[in-house]
């Protein structure tokens, strides 16, 4: 055996290598190299290319998975297929099934239910495989623990890998084993020279075959020197002395920033200067990604400065942060709740609107489907405590087809029939025949049709990276259809999706770039045996760096320590030894971390903090890091504004107008464009929970009946009782929301009773006890015409009080379950109406000037003679202030503000009609669209996007 070879980690891995293997170029090939990964490969062999200067037979490199199977022999023997995943929890599910004592007892007995396990036993086993042990050395080792299910574990492994030998299947472990059991130096025997370079950790196979490989004399290895490294030898037989780090040391920099998304724009800022300093980056440097999470922050935020052949990106990014894998999962959301052909209305939605599925093309209109969606979806709304959908009778709704043929125009030929056809077939291939797909398989073989109708029928293609994740979901639902979990028979349908969802969520996309040209993107261990000039670390958090314990271990650290595996510090120790060679190998490094919100910087950015402590004699780093801030902007493209026809100011002249109209002209033009002139209604998203809107309208139905005795006629304070609430809001209740009895529901009802019976003796029961309330009318209609045009109010409550003193008024009050006063505030004092900045602002809702000056002009009185209130029902504490009054009632000028009102409403009308003033979108889209319901139509479903101060 030779000596090791330490070198520092500023030292060229790769160049010492080459050195190693000489430059007798005509017998290279007689050499073999084995790294722990693959990236090393490109690398050793460019240089062996710029050394001999002419084209030579390269050495064999390996990493040392290839070397394992090339000793294993396995490519040697035919008809045997190595073992994914879902074949071997097929196999252990069969197993496990067998044996008398289970884990869980029968709670894994479906094969949908035991997935999860049997894929987390199966890494379990592969580790007690490549660590050799015998089945007495794991019984021994979990005997007498009781800890979860531990013998079980020793149960299968005595059985499953025999099992699938049976099956001609190997795995990776078995090869590993296998290679270090029989091993003998004739495997490696046309090699004169081999150097094994770069290896930090062993396993016990591992460690094995490296000992009897290095006790050969033509062998020779070359370890990068670093924390921990000593000990490690020492476990392969080398011993080594070790120094202390040369005193040389990278320049570092610290960037904190509040989230993830500020060290991508710090990283941004670095790059440009980078690149006005120095020039385009190249192979040289390196962006390390510990977390796959943020890979598309940085494509979009920080890499798209750079032209995209100036950087490589390897790094495998996880298929359920893809948006395909968003249409899958509430595909599979609104499948597992498929009953008789019904689906959940809100998962069936969910479908419906994703972008990829309401961007089908109808012809080639795109705006089709969409806008077919949306007429659905007023329908939808419209029935009240429909919590399914039926899709047979959707497809026969005559009325909502003709509608919505309608409003798409009849230009691409959008008839009735050939629009139903679309949308028949849009629910075959989404939704159909599923209840009888009953295997695994068949169910994957569903998945590719639809992916495959995504990839051909819409725009999605258009979207960065949708053709590489389109692969990577067919090849993932081709292996599911070609393993041994295909034939599993299934129940139910969402015993199927749960299947398919955890293969999904298990895969990741690949993203292989070139190792040798332009700046890298690489995983921390895809670095290993490579060293770079310039090092930016993102997510260097101690979370993601080494992370929180990895992946949930059913072996005990206990057991897992007696059984040499991987513990939780063995594999720390690992990404310590890993991230210390990349910094100390570089010459200038910036570690960007996120801080705050429960992030604690990673426990290594902190010693190197405590170096450059020591290394300067003071004691406060505070100044070795630089902060980022930034601000959040939106910067979505605005819809285009519409600009009037004749046709449209003659019907908007014409029309009658509510104050909801006129209130969304006021917030968004063009919002009220598409619900007055295009009449998109707008509609209610369906939904499962009861919400406040629900509640607004139970509450409005209950006050109803509570007063309606009392119209006409002057209230009776004795007969306001809280008592007469209490069974009017239980059958309301029961009325709309069923006869669910959940505590919530339960808790929910008894609050709103709560809240009617304040309102009845703490609001209602005073003003009638001092005055006489004459009850004139509830949700009453009126209509007045001002000026040329025709307004129209509903008015929860009209009555008539009068004071002892023979004063009367008459009172318009409307009902609001909010209790924010400010929501509703009118300042006609501070309007100007020459100035329209100041119309939205002072005015946030037309209703109550409205409604006094039609109630006025209706009842032939004086506008200051009518008083208008919102009644906050919302409030806590509910007494006679919870009125809020459009005009103070003792206010002198009253008669002149609501002069000021009806010249406001002139001025607003002017413009609506106007033919020159187009429908603009909102001046305020950060406040207006994210509650707008043509968000969708408008495409301001904001993505929120930061910019950099
Ligand atoms: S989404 Fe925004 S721009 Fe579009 S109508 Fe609504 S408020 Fe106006």
């Amino acid at each position: 055996m030779n000596a090791p070879r330490i070198v520092e980690p500023h030292e060229n891995l790769v160049s010492i290598v080459a050195d190693l293997l000489g430059n007798d170029w005509d017998w290279l090939h007689k050499r073999l190299v084995v790294f722990p990964g693959k990236r090393p490969a490109h690398f050793l062999r460019r240089e062996i290319a710029r050394r001999a200067g002419r084209a030579v037979l390269p050495p064999t490199i390996l990493s040392i998975d290839d070397l394992v199977t090339r000793i294993a022999g396995r490519d040697r023997v035919p008809d045997i297929r190595v073992a994914g995943p879902l074949d071997a929890v097929a196999v252990l599910y069969e197993l496990h099934n067998k044996l008398g004592t289970r884990m869980g007892g029968d709670h894994f007995r479906s094969f949908e239910s035991f997935l999860p396990l049997g894929t987390a036993l199966f890494e379990e086993l592969e580790e007690l495989k490549i660590a050799k042990l015998s089945d007495r050395a794991v019984r021994n080792a979990v005997a007498g623990v009781t800890e979860g299910n531990t013998p079980v574990i020793a149960d299968l492994y005595e059985s499953f890998y025999a099992a699938l030998e049976n099956r001609s299947l190997v795995t990776r472990a078995m090869d590993y084993a296998v290679a270090a059991t029989n091993y003998s130096p004739s495997h490696l025997a046309e090699f004169d020279r081999i150097v094994l370079a770069g290896f930090f950790a062993f396993t016990p196979s591992e460690n094995m075959l490296v000992r009897a490989i290095l006790a050969d004399e033509k062998s020779d290895s070359v370890f990068v020197a670093g924390p921990g490294l000593a000990q490690q030898l020492k476990g392969i037989g080398l011993s080594i002395q070790t120094g202390p780090p040369p005193a040389e040391a990278p320049d570092v920099t610290f960037i904190s920033s509040p989230d993830g998304h500020g060290q991508v724009f710090a990283l941004a800022r670095l790059l440009e200067r980078s690149v006005e300093e120095q020039g385009m980056p190249d192979e040289r440097s390196v962006i390390v990604v510990p977390n796959p999470d943020t890979l598309f922050p940085l494509l979009q935020h920080a890499l798209s400065l750079l032209p995209s052949e100036a950087y490589n990106v390897s790094l495998g990014y996880p298929l359920e942060r893809t948006p395909l894998f968003g249409l899958f999962h509430a595909l599979f959301q609104a499948l597992a709740g498929m009953q008789n052909g019904r689906l959940p209305m809100t998962d069936y939605l969910r479908v419906m609107r994703h972008p990829y599925i309401k961007s089908v093309p109808f012809g080639d209109r795109t705006d089709v489907t969409r806008t077919f969606i949306h007429v659905m979806e007023e329908r939808l709304s419209e029935s009240a405590g429909r919590m399914t959908v039926e899709l047979g009778r959707i497809e026969s709704d005559a009325d909502l087809f003709t509608d919505a043929a309608f409003r798409a125009g009849t230009e691409g030929d959008v008839t009735v029939e050939s629009l139903r056809q679309h949308v028949q077939s849009l629910h075959a291939t989404l939704f159909g025949g599923w209840e009888s797909e009953r295997t695994v398989g068949e169910a994957a073989r569903r998945c590719s049709e639809i992916v495959r109708f995504i990839h051909d029928r819409t725009t999605a293609q258009q979207h960065p990276f949708f053709r590489r994740f389109a692969e990577t979901f067919l090849e993932t639902f081709g292996t599911i259809e070609r393993s041994l979990s295909a034939g599993m028979r299934l129940d139910r349908p969402d015993a199927v999706v749960r299947v398919l969802r955890h293969m999904l969520a298990s895969s990741s996309v690949p993203f292989p770039g070139s190792p040798l040209h332009g700046l890298q993107v690489l995983g921390l261990l895809e670095t290993r045996s490579l060293r770079f000039d310039t090092v930016y670390v993102l997510d260097a958090n101690d979370d993601v760096v080494p992370g929180r314990g990895g992946k949930s271990r059913l072996l005990p650290q206990s057991v897992r320590r007696k059984l040499g595996l991987e513990t939780v510090r063995t594999r720390d120790e690992i990404v310590e030894y890993y991230f210390t060679a990349l910094v100390r190998g570089a010459k200038r490094v910036h570690v960007l971390y996120a801080e705050g919100n429960a992030k604690d910087r990673s426990r290594y950015v902190e010693r190197l903090l405590w170096d450059r402590e020591l290394a300067s004699k003071r004691v406060d780093a505070a100044d070795a890091v630089s902060s980022v801030r930034y601000r959040v902007v939106l910067h979505s493209a605005m819809p285009e504004s519409v600009a009037k026809t004749p046709e449209v100011v003659e019907d908007l002249r014409r029309k009658t107008y509510s104050a909801t109209a006129l209130d969304a002209y006021l917030h968004c033009p063009l919002k009220f464009y598409q619900g007055q002139v295009l009449r998109l209604e707008e509609r209610e998203e369906a939904r499962e929970e009861i919400e406040g809107r629900d509640i607004g309208s139970l509450v409005h139905a209950v006050f109803q009946r509570l007063f309606a005795p009392w119209v006409g006629r002057a209230l009776d304070p004795s007969g306001v009782t809280a008592a007469a609430a209490t069974g009017v809001v239980e059958e309301e209740f029961a009325a709309r929301f069923g006869a669910e009895r959940s505590a919530a529901r339960v808790l929910m009802r008894e609050q709103i009773t709560r809240h009617v019976q304040s309102f009845l003796s703490e609001y209602q029961r005073p003003i009638a006890e001092r005055m006489r309330v004459e009850i004139v009318d509830l949700e009453r209609t009126e209509e007045a015409v001002f000026g040329a045009y025709r307004f129209r109010a509903r008015m929860d409550r009209i009555e008539r009080r009068t004071d002892p003193a023979g004063v009367s008024t008459e009172h318009i009050l409307d009902y609001k379950t909010g209790g924010n006063a400010n929501d509703h505030r009118v300042r006609l004092d501070r309007l100007d109406i020459a100035d329209r900045t100041t119309w939205k602002k002072y005015i946030r809702s037309v209703q109550l000037p409205l409604y006094a000056l039609i109630h006025a002009e209706n009842a032939r009185i004086a506008p200051e003679q009518v008083s208008a209130a919102y009644v906050l029902l919302g409030v806590h504490d509910i007494d006679e202030k919870i009125e809020l009054e459009l005009i103070d009632r003792t206010d002198p000028a009253k008669g002149e503000r609501l002069a000021h009102a009806r010249r406001f409403i002139d001025a607003l009308m002017a413009e609506i009609v106007d033919p020159e003033t187009p429908f603009t979108p909102t001046d305020d889209p950060e406040t207006e669209c994210p509650r707008c319901p043509f968000a969708d139509l408008c495409g301001t479903t904001w993505t929120k996007s930061r910019s950099r101060e």
